[in-house]
């Protein structure tokens, strides 16, 4: 899906789609709620779209998430339940006129393996850069709690996504907020992980957000309540939703959401009652 912001140009570009099991995606809230906005496979898995965000503005080509790569086993493609009949970001950018050698800036949401596993390539028995003319941006936080993880967090901070990128001194750690182009700039968006960033594009009167990981579906951004099992902090991610729902709602905001394999994109309204709800994007 292709998008205008101002004068800056938004395209969705896959990695494919995963299939996750409903109880991470959906955390605590019932079946009998959720199953109306995503269908369940017989091992109760759900599809996850894992689109990542092109960016061209002012002549620069940023990309934003990298998805799962091409790294994975055959057996954790398995568990993945990878899905991807056009190829992976590095194909869907290919057929957009775009080299890998040609993006200026990756920007990593967080370092979970499905939003940077496609960072870096093997190539031999080396792991190298996917991007090589890149510079990868990532919070100095998120940087820090994936280089030491826990009993819980070690599962999805896979060292090979990021750590010979910071050895071949292609990662640049930023702290807060940080202008990426006239109107472009990561937002930490705390909760999902504590150093998660979210991007926001403000550009001749109009405006986009890229949520990441923020919320997982357009469900999950309407209510408040519903997140997912793997926020690290969700009351704190509650409030960072509630946050970046009032901005919506003042700027009209373009939502994009990498995971929604029904409605990728689309609006926030106040809605009847005042429970905001979200309309897709034809
Ligand atoms: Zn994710």
């Amino acid at each position: 899906m292709r998008f205008q912001i101002g004068d800056g140009e938004l395209h969705l570009v896959s990695d494919g789609v995963a299939w996750s099991d409903a109880g991470g995606v959906f955390g605590v809230v019932p079946r009998a709620l959720w199953e109306h906005v995503a269908e369940p496979d017989a091992h109760n898995r759900v599809p996850m779209s894992m689109d990542c965000l092109l960016i061209r503005v002012d002549g620069r080509v940023i990309i934003v998430d990298t998805g799962l790569g091409d790294k994975l086993t055959p057996k954790g493609m398995d568990i993945w339940g990878i899905e991807r009949p056009e190829g992976g970001l590095v194909d869907s950018l290919r057929r957009e006129g775009i080299a890998p050698e040609d993006i200026d800036v990756v920007v990593n949401t967080h370092l979970h393996a499905d939003h940077c596993g496609g960072n870096t390539t093997r190539r031999g028995d080396a792991i190298v850069p996917t991007f090589p003319n890149a510079e990868y941006w990532v919070q100095r936080l998120e940087y820090a709690d994936a280089a030491f993880p826990n009993e819980r967090t070690c599962a999805t901070y896979l060292p090979e996504n990021f750590v010979p990128l910071y050895e071949s001194g292609h990662i640049r750690l930023i702290d807060g907020e940080t202008e990426l182009a006239p109107g472009v700039r990561c937002v930490v968006t705390p909760g999902h992980t504590r150093g998660h960033q979210s991007v926001v594009i403000e550009r001749g009167g109009q405006a986009a957000l890229y949520t990441g990981d923020m919320t997982t579906f357009a469900v999950h951004f309407e209510r408040l309540a519903w997140m997912t099992a793997y926020d690290v902090e969700p009351l704190v991610n509650l409030e960072t939703k509630r946050t970046w729902q009032r901005w919506a709602l003042a700027h009209k905001g373009l939502i994009l959401l990498p995971h929604d394999t029904r409605m990728p994109a689309g609006y926030l309204t106040a809605g009847q009652n005042g429970k905001p709800r979200m309309t897709g994007c034809k």
